[in-house]
């Protein structure tokens, strides 16, 4: 395979510090084009001189100074805010951009990188969730294919190479979460400590309280859908707490193909990287004798009621995933904050999704006023 050049959108978050693992590991296969962050300029800085990309991007303004003091020495091109990564996107010198921003930030820069052509190994589900209509279309219309770094969507992608088959559904898997054995009583009073405490994975704040409100597989539910062209009715949501199987495809044949291999990001991130390539990597792998058993079992909707309300949103269609993804992302980093408590979460999307302007074939601009509208209403509830 050809030397590829990758920028990272948001290279200190989780994600972006596991593609960064991954280059690494492959210093003769990757080579470092653009980082950007959002506040993180100290790790940004270190980031830069340990990969050496031709530029970085600070997003804050604030810490422009502080950035390009600490990299005065280097050859390394220094810029602040998101209007300079969008710019830097449109250049030539990039093969890949991973978008590994958190929630609807990420979507601007992503439809940005397709409109100047660049491959996307998509980590920012909330691009699709909020805008997959449009985010699918311009991919189609510019030729440029969407990635998924996500583990289940990369699980579903992996499971396809090579078919040429009628796919009958996509099954998702779900760990369940820190609150899968709690009662629905001690979930609605659960702590941030308690929610943050993420069973099998190690991830970001966002995702981490997505993923124990179980919103996240709703929004995987949707980001599979534009991802694969699929109807939402042949999705299936499956809990398996142990994570060695990430997603399977059913065929028309009834055969089942499913991906595995131990619970760490790095394995989608490298293949969205690499592909069509499998290259080798540096992780733990499977011990089957070790984890000795599989379990299977149908999620808990009246424990977990924001899968209903994926589900419902993706069927309304138009700005509906929107206004519940902006109303989540609200709601989440009020929990983060200390000022709802966890049962709030979805009660606050629910009455978002249904007090804000629908509109059934919304514009990208309409989609930006969208997530405005969903933040501010569910900010009524805590402010
Ligand atoms: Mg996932």
């Amino acid at each position: 395979m050809m030397k590829r050049r990758v920028a990272i959108l948001g290279s200190t978050g989780s994600i972006g510090v596991q593609t960064l693992d991954v280059i690494g590991q492959h210093p003769q296969l990757f080579e470092t084009e653009l980082l950007t962050a959002n506040n993180n300029w100290e790790l940004l800085a270190a980031q830069a001189k340990r990969y050496n990309p031709n530029s970085v991007v600070i997003c804050n303004r604030e810490h422009y100074a502080s950035l390009s003091k600490a990299l005065e020495n280097e050859p390394i091109k220094v810029f602040a805010g998101i209007d300079s990564a969008v710019e830097l996107l449109k250049g030539a010198e990039i093969d890949i951009v991973v978008a590994a921003m958190v929630g609807f930030s990420g979507l601007r820069p992503t439809i940005e990188a397709i409109k100047s052509k660049k491959a996307v190994a998509l980590a920012n589900k909330e691009t699709l969730v909020a805008a997959g209509a449009i985010v699918t279309r311009l991919a189609r219309e510019n030729n440029v294919p969407i990635l998924p770094v996500d583990s289940e969507h990369s699980a579903i992608f992996q499971s396809l190479q090579g078919e040429k088959a009628e796919v009958e559904k996509l099954i998702l898997t779900a760990s369940g979460g820190p609150f899968r054995n709690a009662d629905k009583e001690s979930i609605l009073n659960a702590t941030k400590e308690q929610a943050l405490n993420h069973p099998n994975w190690s991830m970001g704040e966002k995702v981490t309280i997505d993923s124990a409100t179980m919103m996240n597989k709703g929004l995987e539910m949707i980001e599979a859908c534009w991802l694969f062209q699929m109807p939402a009715e042949r999705i299936e949501i499956v809990v398996h707490p142990q994570s060695i199987i990430h997603s399977m495809v059913q065929f028309s044949d009834g055969s089942v193909k499913a991906q595995m291999g131990v619970p760490d990001m790095r394995i989608p991130i490298q293949y969205a990287l690499s592909y069509p390539y499998r290259i080798a990597l540096d992780a733990e792998r499977v011990d089957f004798p070790k984890i000795g058993h599989f379990t299977f079992y149908a999620p808990d909707r009246e424990k977990f009621p924001a899968l209903d309300l994926a589900f419902h949103a993706h069927k309304r269609g138009g700005n509906m995933a929107c206004i519940m993804n902006g109303a989540n992302e609200a709601a989440v980093n009020a929990f983060l904050q200390g000022k709802i408590r966890f049962g709030q979460i979805p009660k606050i999307i629910e009455s978002c999704m249904k007090s804000c302007s629908y509109i059934k074939e919304p514009s990208p601009d309409d989609i930006f006023s969208t997530h405005e509208e969903a933040m501010r209403r569910a900010q009524d509830y805590f402010n």
